[in-house]
C-alpha cells in the first residue's frame, strides 16, 4: 500500500537519512524504534511532505512520486491518503475539541458543515471523548488533548496514521489512555506508522518492527523476532539500554 525507495535527507552537513526504504501493507501496525537522532520522526514527516526529502520515491496506492520533486498534484493526493498525529498534539488553542476536528474537514476536505461536525463526533466518540466537545484544549489533560489530536486523524477517514511519538509530551499516568486508543484502532485494522518508545506497544500492537539507527534502517521484522531474537549488534544493544 506504501512504499518508500532510498529516502535521503541532511539537514546541512548532518546527513539524517541515508537510504531507507520501508514498505507498509494494508492494515499493518508499524512500530518505528531507535535511539534519538537517528531519524524516525525525519522519515515520517517525509512521509506526507512536511519534510521535503533530498531523494527517494514514494510509492502510495495509485500514486508514485519522487520526494525531491513531488507535483502539488501528488502532494495533494498523498496528504489526504494520511493523517498526521503530532507529539505535542498541534491543536489550535482558541477552537474547541469539535472544532479542532471538523477544521481539517471543511478547509482541506471541503466536507459540507453538517456532515463534518457529524463525522467529528463520531471521531470523539470512538476517543472517549463525547463529553468533551465543547471543551478548548486547555480545559483538557494531555491525554486528553492528544485523543483530540488522534480523532482529527481518524475523522478523514485516511488509508494510513503517521504517529510520531503521540505519547512522549505525556505524564506517565496519561499514557496509557492515549495507547489503548491506538490499540482499538489496530485492532479495527486502521494502518499505522508509529515512531514510539514504548515498547509494550510495539511488542503487543505492532505486526512489523523497525528499528533505525544513524539514518538506516538497521533490522526490522515482527516484534516476536525483533525483541527475543534480534541479528544485529546495534539492536542488541539497543535493546538492553531501553528494555
Ligand atoms: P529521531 O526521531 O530518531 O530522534 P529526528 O528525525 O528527529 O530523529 O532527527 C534526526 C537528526 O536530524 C537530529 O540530529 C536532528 O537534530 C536533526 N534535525 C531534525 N529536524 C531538523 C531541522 N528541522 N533542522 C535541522 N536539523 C534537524
Amino acid at each position: 500500500m506504501l512504499e518508500l525507495k532510498n529516502v535521503h535527507k541532511s539537514f546541512g552537513r548532518n546527513e539524517v537519512l541515508k537510504g531507507v526504504d520501508i514498505s507498509v501493507e494494508k492494515g499493518d501496525v508499524v512500530v518505528i524504534l531507535g535511539p534519538s537522532g537517528s531519524g524516525k520522526t525525519t522519515l515520517l514527516r517525509s512521509i506526507n511532505f512536511l519534510e521535503k526529502a533530498d531523494k527517494g520515491t514514494i510509492v502510495f496506492g495509485d500514486i508514485e512520486a519522487k520526494l525531491e520533486n513531488a507535483s502539488k498534484h501528488d502532494i495533494r493526493a498523498i496528504r489526504k491518503k494520511s493523517a498526521f498525529v503530532f507529539q505535542n498534539y498541534n491543536l489550535f488553542h482558541n477552537r474547541t475539541a469539535l472544532q479542532n476536528v471538523t477544521e481539517g474537514l471543511i478547509v482541506a476536505r471541503k466536507v459540507p458543515k453538517a456532515e463534518a461536525v457529524e463525522k467529528a463526533r463520531k471521531a470523539l466518540d470512538k476517543v472517549g471523548l463525547s463529553d468533551r466537545y465543547d471543551y478548548y484544549p486547555s480545559q483538557l489533560s494531555g491525554g486528553q488533548q492528544q485523543r483530540v489530536g488522534i480523532a482529527r486523524a481518524i475523522a478523514v477517514n485516511p488509508d494510513v496514521i503517521l504517529f510520531d511519538e503521540p505519547t512522549s509530551a505525556l505524564d506517565p499516568e496519561l499514557i496509557g489512555e492515549v495507547l489503548n486508543v491506538m490499540k482499538e484502532l489496530a485492532k479495527e485494522g486502521t494502518t499505522m506508522i508509529v515512531v514510539t518508545h514504548e515498547m509494550t506497544f510495539a511488542q503487543e500492537v505492532a505486526n512489523k518492527v523497525i528499528f533505525m539507527d544513524g539514518g538506516v534502517v538497521v533490522e526490522e521484522g515482527p516484534p516476536g523476532e525483533i525483541f527475543t531474537r534480534p541479528k544485529e549488534e546495534r539492536t542488541k544493544q539497543f535493546l538492553r539500554r531501553i528494555i
